[in-house]
């Protein structure tokens, strides 16, 4: 089995990264770029280059081209750490999950906005009482006529406050509880009744915010995919979020510039270089297993070994730099950003739950 690209792949994968290196020759700070620092520019170039919706029919304005075409671009985009966020969310998820689920209609409205970098996705899911137990969600939606009214507050919704849409998800069943009476939603905020609240971070950063919904009245024709049915379609959502490449190189320009300043006369520090990288190879492995479809659920077991990876770089950046990794800079911020690793995407102490439960088929704790 030869694992290395094609020509054409390595071709495109050179195309991207001097594209990548040029967008971030100013930026002192290369990680988290798909989650931190929205770049209108650059998404609207990256929609120029056809680099976004890589893999949608071309019917619907996509590029109609491979998965380890749209692989390569997007692992050298963030390893380089150039300013994707703005269009990831749609990009990675919305637009796959309106294929899925979405109506001719919605398809239409929405994915070649996605496609040319314009819109701006953020997701409306978790909320104060709501967060590894989704099953819990209290905004409501609902139905009076021809649109449904929408009440309630999400929390840690990243980039809200540069959204053009939020992929909600509520409450359309008022008598229900846990996994049923959830419906998912389009929801463009400019409209009236949404507020935005951006909330700080340990690393100087206010990218996710709070989002309130006061009587926000939502077109029917913007309901995606069934009522009531939305837990199951946001576990399949969950898949494109949770084992893509976003998750193992997320601070790898850092490792990179580390790794090249490590004084590697330190056995200590030799040992951690091999330890990274006898992970990085088999974690990127399995991420493009993850990416050709062969994963067979097991996209919890590829996010909780790319994002402790991510963490065990972090903590390989504040041995080499030592006390200079507590000044405020691009070495602190990377250890204030590391928990956030193992939390965003669904915490990795609730995966191992999934590992054990769905993946391997153990018995469950009993309650
Ligand atoms: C950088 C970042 C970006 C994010 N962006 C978004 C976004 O765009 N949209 C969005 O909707 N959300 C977003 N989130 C929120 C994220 O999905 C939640 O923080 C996450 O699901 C955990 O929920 P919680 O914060 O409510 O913690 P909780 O669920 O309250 O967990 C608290 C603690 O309890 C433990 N715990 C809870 N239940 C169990 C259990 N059953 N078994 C074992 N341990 C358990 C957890 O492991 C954890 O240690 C983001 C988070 C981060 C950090």
């Amino acid at each position: 089995m030869d694992f290395s690209w094609t020509p054409e792949l390595l071709a495109l994968r050179d195309e991207v990264t001097a594209v990548a290196e040029a967008a971030v020759a100013d930026r002192p700070i290369r990680e988290e770029a798909w989650v931190a620092q929205p770049d209108r520019a650059f998404s609207l170039e990256l929609g120029r280059r056809g680099w976004l919706g890589m893999t949608w029919p071309v019917a619907y304005g996509g590029g109609g081209r491979s998965v380890l075409e749209r692989f390569v671009v997007t692992e050298a985009l963030i390893a380089a750490g150039s300013p994707i966020s703005r269009s990831w969310v749609a990009d990675r998820q919305i637009g796959p999950t309106l294929l899925a689920f979405g109506t001719e209609e919605q398809r239409r409205k929405y994915l070649p906005a996605m496609i040319t970098g314009e819109a701006c996705w953020s997701i409306g899911m978790s909320e104060p009482d709501a967060g590894s137990d989704l099953a819990n969600i209290a905004t409501k939606a609902i139905r009076d006529g021809d649109r449904y009214i929408v009440n309630g507050r999400k929390i840690w919704t990243s980039f809200a406050a540069e959204a053009s849409h939020v992929y909600l998800i509520a409450r359309s069943d008022p008598e229900s509880s846990r996994h049923r009476g959830l419906s998912e939603f389009a929801v463009d905020m400019t409209l009236p009744g949404i507020s935005v609240a951006p909330i700080g971070d340990m690393t100087r950063d206010a990218h996710f915010c709070e989002v309130t919904f006061d009587d926000v009245e939502v077109d029917v024709a913007d309901l995606v995919g069934q009522e009531g049915g939305a837990f199951g379609q946001v576990m399949a959502q969950l898949q494109h979020e949770r084992a893509g490449i976003d998750r193992l190189v997320s601070n790898r320009a850092l490792y990179l510039q580390a790794r090249a300043d490590a004084d590697t006369s330190d056995p200590l520090i030799r040992q951690e270089i091999a330890e990274i990288e006898s992970r990085y190879l088999p974690a990127r492995l399995m991420v493009i297993r993850e990416t050709l479809g062969q994963g067979r659920g097991t996209a919890a077991v590829t996010k909780v070994l790319c994002t402790e990876l991510e963490q065990r770089i972090a903590g390989f950046v504040g041995r080499v730099y030592g006390p200079a990794a507590m000044e405020w800079g691009r070495y602190a911020r990377a250890l204030c950003y590391a928990p956030a690793y193992s939390i965003q995407g669904g915490m990795n102490t609730i995966l191992r739950n999934v590992i054990g439960e769905r993946t391997l088929g153990l018995p469950k704790e009993p309650q």
